[in-house]
């Protein structure tokens, strides 16, 4: 990574922040991809978390498992596969803020957003309308309109949006509670984000519920951007369902199992319409192989497949570290401090060049920012690509965004100083050139 020419105070203060850091020491349990022989300054883990030796170690425990075992692997040992998802979900229920019978792990993101929707989305000629976040995810988009259709809706009077007002990319806190009173009556759902993907802004999802429930609409959560990243409160918040991808801030790897939350109070609900299959079913009588669907406890019962081995080996470990760090509490404290840093830094090197289209309260974002490239004379592309040459990962999001999110896990101080250096460079470079 580039170093500046001398020690400056706010690099001496990073290190000093790092030395300081409890979380510090678990950075070398992750494998960071390589530039020019060098570790990447890996921005990126909102799109894509990173391996941790010991989440590669448990893979090749698993394919011992396999190798030596062969179908015996699935009851055989404390780790038989067939339960093996039950530690999963005892990990993953602090990180959302729920009992663990109320977590599953499942299919991915998009498809337990369905299977979700099947059983909260029960549209009625009187209540039928969903409402998500006007620039919500195209996968979250697409999963809504169809099953709109797919109940004999239509999404040109059932899909309702709420935007940014003019001149701002973040939704204004208001205009969602304003737009669940609107449609009161006719509202059947509200699927919204923890954290929007693009701007980072992080809702407050409990007054989303308050909101919606205030109506007699059913409210859901998509938190591929939230699990990991901020403290979350499903169960107190009562939260009617939430799913979540596991590939992003829990580490889980490429296209990783997701996560899936149904409420305690749906669980004992026998009359909920429910996609089924066998892996849904109570694991006392599953292998009697009968034929009356008798449901698994807890959300389990939501389940239809026999999960993936391979990609639940890679995620328990990813979730132990979490737990070993402290939880999401103290992710969060460290989040907090680097964001802190940050901002600092790029008020006071960056500003007429960079504008974080973020929101800047604390409570309003995790750790991920949306730097807007505001220099006319500046191609943003350009600067992204430029950065990736220049060993620092991160993400672009048209028309001129550079996405980046300093993860607690693995992310340190000085990182942000080698960022916000190589980022000044680059901008003044390019505004010469432009
Ligand atoms: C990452 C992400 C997805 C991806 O969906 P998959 O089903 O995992 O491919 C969907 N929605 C949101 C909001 C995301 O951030």
């Amino acid at each position: 990574m580039m170093t500046a020419d001398r020690p400056t105070d706010d690099r001496a203060a990073a290190l000093e922040l790092d030395r300081r850091d409890p979380l510090g020491p678990l950075r070398e349990r992750f494998l960071f991809p390589q530039t020019d022989g060098a570790d990447e300054n890996y921005l990126v883990g909102n799109s894509l978390g990173l391996l941790s030796s010991d989440a590669r170690t448990a893979v090749d425990v698993e394919l011992d498992r396999w190798s030596s075992l062969g179908v015996r692997g699935h009851f055989e040992g404390t780790s038989g596969w067939w339960q093996q998802h039950k530690e999963i979900a005892e990990l993953m229920a602090p990180i959302v803020g729920a009992t663990p019978a109320e977590v599953t792990v499942m299919n991915s993101l998009t498809v337990n957003l369905h299977l979700l929707m099947v059983s909260f989305y029960e549209p009625a000629p009187e209540r039928h309308k969903i409402l998500i976040d006007d620039h919500a995810f195209p996968s979250d988009h697409f999963a809504v309109e169809s099953q709109i259709r797919q109940r004999g809706f239509d999404p040109a009077t059932s899909l309702i949006t709420v935007a940014p007002r003019a001149g701002s990319h973040l939704i204004d806190h208001d205009d969602i509670l304003a737009a669940i009173a609107e449609h009161g009556d006719e509202l059947a759902l509200v699927m919204w984000p923890g954290v929007q993907y693009y701007t980072g802004q992080v809702f407050d999802l409990g007054a989303i519920v308050a909101a919606g429930h205030e109506v007699g609409a059913r409210v859901g959560f998509d938190l591929a951007h939230a699990a990991g990243n901020i403290e979350l409160s499903l169960h107190d918040w009562d939260a009617d369902f939430a799913a979540w991808c596991t590939y992003k801030y829990l580490n889980g790897g490429p296209g990783s199992i997701a996560g899936a939350f149904v409420h305690q109070r749906h669980l004992a609900d026998q009359t909920i319409p429910r996609l089924q299959g066998w892996w849904g079913t109570n694991p006392d009588t599953r292998f009697e192989m009968t034929t009356s669907f008798d449901p698994a406890p807890g959300a389990d019962a939501w389940q239809i497949s026999c999960g993936s081995i391979l990609s639940q080996a890679t995620l328990a470990p990813q979730l132990r570290i979490v737990q070993e760090a402290g939880g999401m509490p103290a992710l969060r404290r460290k989040t907090e401090a680097l964001v802190d840093f940050l901002d600092r830094l790029i008020d006071e090197r960056l500003t007429g060049r960079i504008r974080q289209a973020n929101p800047r309260p604390m409570a309003e974002r995790g750790c991920q920012f949306a730097l807007e490239v505001i220099d006319e004379r500046v191609d943003g592309r350009a600067v992204f690509e430029a950065l990736e040459a220049a060993g620092v990962a991160c993400d672009w999001r048209y028309p001129n965004v550079i996405r980046i999110a300093p993860v607690p896990l693995y992310t340190r101080f000085v990182d942000l100083i080698d960022f916000v250096e190589t980022l000044d460079r680059l901008l003044t470079e390019a505004g010469a050139a432009g």
